[in-house]
């Protein structure tokens, strides 16, 4: 099977081929129709499995469509990874399938001076690839707004519990908007996932690879 079927728009198609991806991996397949149609998502699935196209590619899709007068200061989609590691590789992607379309994306983690961060936030971000506690140091200094957020995804998210982010997790959750699509990654589902789940999702379809 090829990427074709599954609803994708020409840009993607083409930032795929550049890739030299020729078929979707299962949760691809998957995935990608029903993150496109807007709905919430609990999918398990390890790293290696192509899980970051399967969110990623959908996910410029749906905010290359416009939704209204843009307004720069507002984060549209907010993708939370556990560490530093993932959330260059996971901002590098939305680069890479994203290179056709004309969305602005960056990544914020700790470690690193805050300023230059804070710098590209106030330049305007569609996309915003985060490790939980920079994210609240930003929002602490007023530096991103994420009250008008249309997609949230939660990346390896057992590993975020597993790291102590949960307390974290939940002040970045009090600061969204009620209406916005959730999506959740995790390669294991234990109680404590299942509950942040059932707190965040609205009727998810699950997806199991
Ligand atoms: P991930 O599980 O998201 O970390 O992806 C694992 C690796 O698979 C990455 O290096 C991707 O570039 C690659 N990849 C993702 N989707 C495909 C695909 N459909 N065909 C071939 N390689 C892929």
């Amino acid at each position: 099977m090829s990427f074709e079927p599954l609803g994708l728009s020409a840009e993607l198609l083409r930032a795929i081929a550049d890739q030299g991806y020729s078929t979707p991996t299962p949760i691809q397949t998957q995935a990608i129709p029903v993150i496109l149609e807007g709905k919430d998502v609990l999918a398990g699935a390890q790293t290696g499995t192509g899980k970051t196209a399967g969110f990623t590619l959908p996910l410029l899709q749906r905010l290359s469509k416009p939704t209204g007068p843009r307004h720069r200061r507002f984060v549209r989609a907010l993708i939370l990874t556990p560490t530093r590691e993932l959330a260059a590789q996971v901002s590098e992607s939305v680069k890479i399938y994203g290179k056709y379309l004309s969305l602005r994306s960056t990544v914020i983690f700790g470690g690193v001076s805050i300023n230059p961060q804070i710098t590209r936030l106030r330049n305007g971000v569609d996309i915003l690839v985060a490790t939980p506690g920079r994210l609240l140091d930003h929002v602490g200094r007023n530096t991103v707004d994420l009250s008008k957020l249309e997609v949230l995804v939660l990346d390896e998210a057992d590993r975020m519990l597993d790291m102590g982010f949960i307390h974290d997790i939940r002040k970045v959750l009090a600061l969204l908007p009620p209406t916005r699509q959730n999506l959740l990654f995790s390669a294991t589902f234990s109680r404590e996932i299942q509950s942040l789940a059932n707190g965040l999702l609205e009727s998810p379809t699950l997806i199991e690879v």
